[in-house]
C-alpha cells in the first residue's frame, strides 16, 4: 500500500468527472484519514486558471450544507495540498513540465521513494497520447506508479482491443486500474458475502430452484442537454455492457478460491466465457417520448434529429454452465422511467401444488440504489384463526439494521483499493474482452452494420417502459405475484 511520498495526479481536471467524482472521493478520503501521509494532488488540462480558480472548481461538489467548521477547515487543508498544472495531453514538453513539478514537490521529501498515482479523468480520444507521454515524462523509477481509467473502454470488440493493447505498450496490467464504479458500490461488494457466507442463499442457488433473473437499473430522467454523449453509445453500451454484466459475473460465478484478485477474477472471466452473445430475438429497445409535460428524447437539442438511439433496453443472457443453464438472465436499463432503482431481482420457482393454489413465488431482491436492502419475499400464514398464506418479506433494511454507518461512496472505496494496489474490483483485461464480445454483435445490428438499423419502440416518459416490456418479461418466465404484496412501510424505501 502506498503509505507515505505519494502524488495523485488527476488528468483533465477541469471536467465533469473530476469535479463531481473524483475530487469529492479524494475529500471524502483525506478527511476520514485515508489518504497517504503528507499526500499532494495535482490537477492537470489544458484549460489555464490560476490557483484560486483552480481552487474554486475543485471544491465546487464538496458538502458542507451546515457550514460544519471541522469540514470548513478540512476543505482548506484539502486546497493546501492541491495545486495545478496546465498543459496539452500530445505534447511531450507540455509532460516534462508536469514532471518538473511533480519533482520540486518530492524534492522536500524526507527519503528518496516517489509514489505517483494517475487518475484520467479524460475522453478516451486522448487515453493513448497521454498514457505515453505519462510514460516517457512522468514515470518514477524511485516507487510505484500506478494508473486508473475509466470507461469507455472502446466501442466493440475490436476498437477495445485496439485501445488496450495500445495501451499496454506503456502501462502493464498491474498499473492500471479500470474503474467499472459499480464495483465499489457496498451491495455489489456485499454479493460475495451474501452468496459465500451463507450456506442457506448458496443451497438454491441454480437453475433447480431459481426461475429467473433480472437486473434493473432506472433512472427518472432522459438525457437532459446530455444528449450528444449519449447517443454515440447508447443504453447498452452506457449501462448493460458493462455495470450491469459486472453485477451478473459476481452474482452467478463460482465460489472463488480465495478474495485474492486474480482468484475473483478468474472466476468472474470463467463464467462470462460461458455466456454466448445476445441475440436480437432476446432483446427488446425503446425510446422515450414526450409526456405529461416532460420532452421525449428527440426534444434534446443535443441529440441528432431522427436518431433511433435505444434509451432503453432490456436483454436476455444465457448462461452454459451446470448450474445455470436454461436460467434466463434479463439484464434491463432505461432512462426517463417511472423511478430510481437498481435492483437485482431473483425469482424462485413455483412451490410444489397441491396445498396451495396460485402462491406468489419467492423473491431475493437485492436493492443497490438507493437505499440499500436485501429482502426475501415469502408466504407466511396470515395471522388469525384461519389458515391461508399471504406474501410478506424477510428484511435487511441498510438504513434500519445499521443506523451508525457511513455507506462510502463508490468513488471512495475504488481510489482507495487503487492506493493499496488491489485489483479485486477493477476491471481485468480479459474480463473487458469477453464482455465485448458478448454485446458486440447485437450492438453491430443496432448501429446497422449488417443491414437495416432496428426501430426502438417509444415509451412516454415516466412510465416503466415499452408496453411490450411485461409480455418480454413473462415470456422468461417471471410471474408477478396478484398484487396482494403490500410493503407498509413509507418511510424507509
Ligand atoms: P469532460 O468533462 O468532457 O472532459 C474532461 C476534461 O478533458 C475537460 O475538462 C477538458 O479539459 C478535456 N477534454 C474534453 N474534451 C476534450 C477533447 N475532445 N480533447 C482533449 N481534451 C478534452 O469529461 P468527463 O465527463 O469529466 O468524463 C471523463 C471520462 O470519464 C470520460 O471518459 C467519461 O466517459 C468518463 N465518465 C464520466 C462520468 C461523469 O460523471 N462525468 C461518469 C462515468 C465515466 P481541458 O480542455 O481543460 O483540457
Ligand atoms: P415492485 O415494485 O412491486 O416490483 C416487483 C416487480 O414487478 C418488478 O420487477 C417490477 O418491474 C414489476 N412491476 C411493478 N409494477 C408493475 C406493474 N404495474 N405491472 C407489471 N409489473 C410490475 O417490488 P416489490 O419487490 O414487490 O416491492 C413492493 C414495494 O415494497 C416496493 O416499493 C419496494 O421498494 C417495497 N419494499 C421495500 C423493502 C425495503 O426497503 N427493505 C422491502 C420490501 C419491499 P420494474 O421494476 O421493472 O418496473
Amino acid at each position: 500500500a502506498l503509505k507515505d511520498n505519494t502524488i495523485i495526479v488527476v488528468l483533465g481536471a477541469s471536467g465533469d468527472l473530476a469535479k463531481k467524482k473524483t475530487f469529492p472521493a479524494l475529500f471524502g478520503l483525506f478527511r476520514q484519514g485515508f489518504l497517504p501521509r503528507d499526500v499532494k494532488i495535482v490537477g492537470y488540462a489544458r484549460t489555464k486558471m490560476d490557483k484560486a480558480e483552480y481552487h474554486k472548481r475543485a471544491t465546487s461538489y464538496l458538502k458542507n450544507p451546515n457550514d460544519d467548521p471541522e469540514i470548513t477547515q478540512a476543505i482548506e487543508q484539502f486546497k493546501a495540498l492541491s495545486t495545478y498544472v496546465s498543459g496539452s495531453y500530445d505534447e511531450g514538453e507540455a509532460f516534462a513540465a508536469l514532471n518538473a513539478h511533480l519533482e520540486e514537490i518530492e524534492s522536500h521529501y524526507a527519503s528518496k521513494e516517489a509514489n505517483r498515482v494517475f487518475y484520467f479523468a479524460l475522453p478516451p480520444s486522448v487515453f493513448v497520447p497521454v498514457a505515453k507521454n505519462l510514460k516517457e515524462q512522468c514515470y518514477v523509477t524511485t516507487g510505484i506508479n500506478r494508473v486508473i481509467v475509466e470507461k469507455p473502454f472502446g466501442k466493440d470488440l475490436d476498437s477495445a482491443r485496439e485501445l488496450l493493447s495500445s495501451l499496454k505498450q506503456y502501462w502493464t496490467e498491474d498499473e492500471t486500474f479500470r474503474i467499472d464504479h459499480y464495483l465499489g458500490k457496498e451491495m455489489v461488494k456485499n454479493l460475495l458475502v451474501l452468496r459465500f457466507a451463507n450456506i442457506a442463499t448458496g443451497a438454491a442457488w441454480d437453475k433447480n430452484y431459481i426461475s429467473n433473473v433480472q437486473i434493473t437499473f432506472k433512472e427518472p430522467f432522459g438525457t437532459e442537454g446530455r444528449g450528444g454523449y449519449f447517443d454515440e453509445f447508447g443504453m447498452i453500451r452506457d449501462v448493460l455492457q458493462n455495470h450491469l454484466l459486472q453485477v451478473l459475473s459476481i452474482l452467478t460465478m463460482e465460489r472463488p478460491v480465495s478474495f485474492s484478485a486474480e482468484d475473483i477474477r478468474d472466476e468472474k472471466v470463467k463464467v462470462l466465457r460461458s455466456i454466448p452473445p445476445i441475440t436480437k430475438e432476446d432483446t427488446l429497445l425503446g425510446q422515450y417520448v414526450a409526456a405529461n409535460g416532460k420532452p421525449g428524447y428527440l426534444d434534446d437539442d443535443t441529440v441528432p434529429p431522427n436518431s433511433i438511439c435505444p434509451t432503453f433496453a432490456a436483454t436476455t443472457l444465457w448462461i452454459h454452465n451446470p448450474r445455470w443453464e436454461g436460467v434466463p438472465f434479463i439484464l434491463k436499463a432505461g432512462k426517463a422511467l417511472n423511478e430510481a432503482k437498481v435492483e437485482v431481482r431473483i425469482q424462485y420457482k413455483d412451490v410444489t401444488q397441491g396445498i396451495f393454489k396460485d402462491i406468489a413465488r419467492n423473491e431475493l431482491v437485492i436493492r443497490i440504489q438507493p437505499s440499500e436492502a436485501v429482502y426475501l419475499k415469502m408466504n407466511a400464514k396470515t395471522p388469525g384463526l384461519y389458515t391461508r398464506a399471504m406474501p410478506t418479506e424477510m428484511d435487511l433494511t441498510y438504513k434500519r439494521r445499521f443506523t451508525e454507518a457511513k455507506i462510502p461512496e463508490a468513488y471512495e472505496a475504488l481510489i482507495l483499493d487503487a492506493l493499496k494496489g488491489d485489483h479485486s474490483n477493477f476491471v481485468r483485461h480479459d474480463e473487458l474482452d469477453v464482455a465485448w464480445k458478448i454485446f458486440t454483435p447485437i450492438l453491430h445490428w443496432i448501429d446497422g452494420k449488417n443491414g437495416a438499423r432496428p426501430r426502438p419502440v417509444p415509451y412516454p416518459y415516466g412510465s416503466r417502459g415499452p408496453k411490450e416490456l411485461d409480455g418480454f418479461i413473462q415470456k422468461y418466465g417471471f410471474k408477478r405475484a396478484n398484487d396482494s404484496y403490500v410493503w407498509p412501510v413509507t418511510n424507509l424505501a
